[in-house]
């Protein structure tokens, strides 16, 4: 254990639930081995206390936190400022608390996403053809900003709700096409395939994509990283598809998130088997 002191900063993740994320076991592993003196715990405000929770930060008590699930659209709208990704988003997962009271917002997200491509399939960020997004919620909005903002060909969007998904592609503005659930059109000339739905968490079917359309080359992401394996990545797998799963998306957004908070890089330390490990172990 490392001593706890008046001077140790103070950073955390906010979400609800919250007791499963596994940032807190990134964060610490990293402060440790740079000899940081910080700390990094889990807070679940209630539901309809996130706004007040996150004011009363305001000064810098607490130097910052990563947002999850529900509170990242909340988040951003409490933001005094915010990146242009956050903005483009409609998301912040990152509120930075100010010594002179001001709040900033940023959305590493979407840098997630693009570091897992190009260290685990592609060698660079964005694909050559078009990119494919199932689902049309937050991670599939931040998903679809950062890749045409790394210059993805075309995105295309593929959600269970249609409406929801040409809202997104009418606020996201750029070259994104809005698909039906499961028509094969979408798949034909893909260069990346990525589960942006909560299809397949906590076992059980993925998304309904006929990967059979998708050419040799596409890559196949699932955001979704309990299980690590998900139905969706084994049926890539399967085809014979290059995979990328969720948990490399979640360390690289974890990456320039510590930078913020902590204001020194990560460690070159291997946080993805202690991951992996919470995982097995059902943590
Ligand atoms: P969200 O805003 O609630 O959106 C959920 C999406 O899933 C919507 O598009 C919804 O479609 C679709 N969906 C849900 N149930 C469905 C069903 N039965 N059939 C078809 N579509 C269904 O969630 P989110 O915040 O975008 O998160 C999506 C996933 O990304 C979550 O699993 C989250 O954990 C993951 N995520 C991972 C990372 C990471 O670092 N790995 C980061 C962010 C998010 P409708 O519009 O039709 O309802």
């Amino acid at each position: 254990m490392r001593p706890i002191s008046g001077l140790t900063a103070v950073a955390g993740v906010a979400g609800a639930p919250v007791a499963h994320s596994l940032s807190p076991l990134i964060h610490n592993a990293w402060l440790a081995a740079a000899g940081i003196d910080g700390v990094y715990v889990a807070f679940a405000p209630p539901k309809d206390r996130f706004a007040a929770f996150a004011e009363g930060l305001r000064g810098g008590a607490v130097r910052g936190l990563n947002v999850t699930v529900p509170f990242k659209e909340e988040a951003l709208a409490l933001a005094d400022e915010a990146t242009l990704r956050a903005r483009r988003a409609g998301a912040a997962n990152l509120l930075i608390f100010e010594a002179d009271g001001r709040v900033t917002g940023d959305n590493t997200d979407g840098e997630g996403l693009l570091t897992a491509l190009g260290a685990h399939a592609l060698g660079v960020s964005a694909p050559a053809g078009p990119a494919v997004i199932l689902g049309a919620g937050g991670a599939a909005r931040g998903a679809a900003a950062a890749l045409i903002e790394a210059g993805a060909p075309r995105v295309r969007i593929v959600n269970r709700t249609r409406a929801r998904a040409e809202e997104l592609a009418a606020a996201l503005g750029g070259d994104i096409a809005v698909f039906g659930e499961g028509d094969a059109a979408a798949f034909a000339d893909a260069g990346l395939i990525v589960n942006a739905t909560t299809l397949g968490l906590g076992g059980g079917p993925g998304p309904s994509a006929p990967l059979a359309a998708a050419p040799a080359s596409a890559v196949v992401m699932d955001m979704v990283y309990r299980p690590l394996r998900t139905e969706f990545l084994i049926a890539a797998e399967a085809k014979g598809l290059r995979t990328v799963d969720g948990l490399a998306m979640l360390i690289g957004q974890a990456a320039p998130s510590f930078v913020a908070l902590f204001g020194a890089p990560p460690p070159t330390i291997d946080v993805r088997a202690l991951c992996v490990k919470a995982l097995e172990a059902g943590g």
